[in-house]
């Protein structure tokens, strides 16, 4: 007998395996048949995927997007009602583009589970009004999967299940949704190249917040100030006000903000919200001239709830889209149309809270479904300031709201008015980026000398070093302007031509001032190391022999510099005489002397990209795109 149960068991455990394989509509994810204590492994997403193509292989395509740092598949699924499951069709037919990401940071793993659900219930759902009709959903139902296979029951103190989580970085320790300019890791590569064959409309990123205790379940942010075209702002505004109305409705409470007290300890001193830059993938979307959105779970709410609530945010983002799809088909194109059009117009690059420039202005206040907290001035056992929630207690708050943003106007450039060129010794760096980006360029085939170039030559205390690593590298503040020079250009440099659809993207990976440029993420720190110099002893004798005009200066450095002694001598008697810091310093006053003399290398601190007021000879131009 009992032999005979443990064949029936393994029949039955083999038909359902089989079943479950075939249809996966059969068999309920781990999370549901958990009661949402736990969430699948990958294998269940890779099982997913194919299960749900196999059912519904007219609306469902599973391919892999690419690989991991440790090697892994990516999945990704394209799922459409329209009949059009390729990026051509898609674009041929206008057909709305939306990416949805779940597990960039795998610990905050609610838009896997959510994501695939919803995927099965619309693909189930045979009623003519579900948006899978009128969009093409591109998912990933996991960006970080090597993070996401690198499980425990710790990795996410802060958040109220499921019982074990992945990690927010990736193998190589890379936090994705801080990658999206500089695309160090491979998988943020796998996923541009997505976004290049694809060109999402909207991309809908998901996470989960990281302890704030409150009674909001969702916040929903966008960055569209960036976008240069106010009809991306325009429609940015009605695709979150739309969202936000329809969760409501819902029965949800959410956020049109992701929220920060400005005192993490004391929420009565108000909400601020932060300028996010370009390395986030809703920033990104806003320099593409499409539309992104952060979402972000509250993290205290159950996992049950949460997954609720992600299955019930996309869902409203998909039914608006596909309302409001034939305008924003229509805005983006618009969009790009004007990026074509931005040749020296005066843009900024980076923003600010308001509170930053002026701490001392009037805020208005909002209304917050909080709880009951206390403030300590003498916490217990650590001593200090600390704050104790009683979730127990709702509470509302009425609290100041720092939600205004406001460019740096230091940040504001005037774009060039041909494009950018890349010196052929800086291509190997960032001819990769341009291709990652999708960012129009050609190749100068042919050496242009004693070109009219726009260059920044900087100060060595414009350049200010971050002394913390981030994301593996030394970030760098560089500031300057742009003036004319003469300048060879080599066979083999890059230009970019500001006249393009990416233009704002390309303005922002090249001026030095945008938050998130190659200069920023101190790709050309190299431009400001001094590797060879003049020792002490012999800039003290130089100085000494200019100064009495010694013949040998003549020898050395030749007839104009002679002639030139007596009127330096004069300059630097004079500043002696009105400068008083100057006479007190003596590193100013050897610098002053050492600045004539032509030993110094003219490439030190000359910013290495330069800026052009035209476009360079077709015939000696390969175009790459
Ligand atoms: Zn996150």
């Amino acid at each position: 007998m009992k032999s005979l149960h443990i064949v029936v068991l393994w029949g039955l455990l083999a038909a359902w395996g089989l079943l479950a394989g075939a249809n996966p509509l059969s068999s309920p994810l781990l999370a549901e048949q958990t009661g949402f204590v736990q969430s699948g492994p990958y294998a269940e997403v890779v099982r997913y995927c194919h299960g749900l193509q196999r059912s519904h292989p007219a609306s469902v395509k599973c391919f892999n997007m690419g690989v991991t740092a440790q090697g892994r598949d990516i999945k990704a699924m394209v799922v459409s009602k329209s009949g059009v499951l390729s990026a051509k069709v898609a674009k041929q037919q206008k057909v709305p583009v939306v990416l949805v990401i779940g597990g960039t940071h795998s610990g905050e793993i609610d838009g896997k589970d959510a994501g695939l659900m919803l995927m099965r219930d619309l693909l189930a759902d045979a009623n003519p009004n579900n948006p899978l009709h009128q969009m093409v959903v591109l998912f990933v139902p996991v960006f970080n999967v090597d993070g996401h296979e690198k499980r425990s029951k710790y990795s996410r103190p802060n958040q109220n299940g499921p019982l074990e989580t992945g990690q927010r970085t990736t193998a190589l320790r890379i936090n994705l949704n801080r990658d999206w300019m500089m695309a160090q890791a491979d998988e943020t590569k796998a996923m541009l190249s997505l976004v290049q064959q694809w060109d999402p409309l909207v991309t809908l990123d998901l996470h989960v917040t990281d302890g704030l205790r409150f009674r909001h379940d969702v916040s929903v942010s966008m960055s569209s100030h960036y976008a240069t075209d106010p009809v991306i702002q325009r429609e940015a505004t009605r695709l979150l006000q739309g969202t936000l109305r329809q969760l409501r409705h819902m029965g949800h409470e959410p956020l049109g903000f992701y929220p920060q007290l400005k005192d993490v300890n004391d929420p009565s001193l108000g909400v601020i919200v932060e300028a996010d830059a370009p390395r986030f993938s809703h920033v990104y979307a806003s320099l593409r001239n499409r539309w992104g959105f952060l979402i972000e779970n509250h993290a205290w709410s159950p996992y049950a709830e949460r997954v609720v609530t992600n299955k019930n945010t996309l869902l409203a983002f998909f039914r608006l889209i596909a309302e409001m799809r034939s305008e924003l088909v229509h805005s983006a194109d618009q969009a790009d149309a004007q990026n074509q059009l931005l040749a020296g117009r005066e843009i900024p690059m980076m923003w600010v809270n308001a509170v930053d420039i002026d701490p001392s202005q009037s805020v208005p206040h909002v209304e917050l479904k909080g709880f009951r907290y206390e403030v300590f001035q003498n916490a217990p056992v650590v001593g200090g300031r600390g704050i104790v929630y009683d979730t127990t207690q709702a509470e509302m708050w009425s609290v100041p709201f720092y939600n205004q943003l406001l460019p740096i106007p230091e940040s504001t450039i005037k774009l060039p008015q041909g494009g950018y060129v890349v010196p052929t010794e800086w291509t190997g760096l960032v001819k990769p980026l341009l291709i990652h980006h999708g960012i129009r360029f050609a190749r100068i085939t042919k050496d242009q000398v004693n070109q009219n170039l726009e260059v920044m030559r900087v100060r060595p205390q414009d350049v200010v070093y971050d002394a913390d690593s981030f994301q593996g590298k030394q970030r760098t503040s560089v500031s300057g302007s742009w003036r004319l020079e003469k300048l060879d250009v080599m066979k083999g440099s890059l230009f970019i031509p500001i006249k393009q659809p990416k233009a704002l993207l390309a303005a922002h990976l090249f001026e030095p001032a945008a938050p998130d440029s190659l200069s920023s993420w101190g790709v050309f720190n190299t431009a400001y190391e001094t590797s060879d110099y003049v020792a002490d002893h012999r800039e003290l004798e130089l100085i000494r022999m200019m100064h009495a005009e010694n013949p040998l200066i003549r020898q050395l450095y030749g007839d104009a510099l002679a002639a030139q002694l007596p009127s330096i001598r004069q300059k630097y008697e004079d500043l002696l005489n009105t400068d008083e810091s100057f006479r007190l310093d003596q590193q100013a006053r050897i610098d002053f002397w050492m600045s004539f003399l032509p030993s110094q290398d003219p490439d030190l601190f000359k910013y290495p990209i330069a800026r052009t007021s035209f476009l360079f000879g077709q015939r000696d131009m390969a175009w790459q795109k």
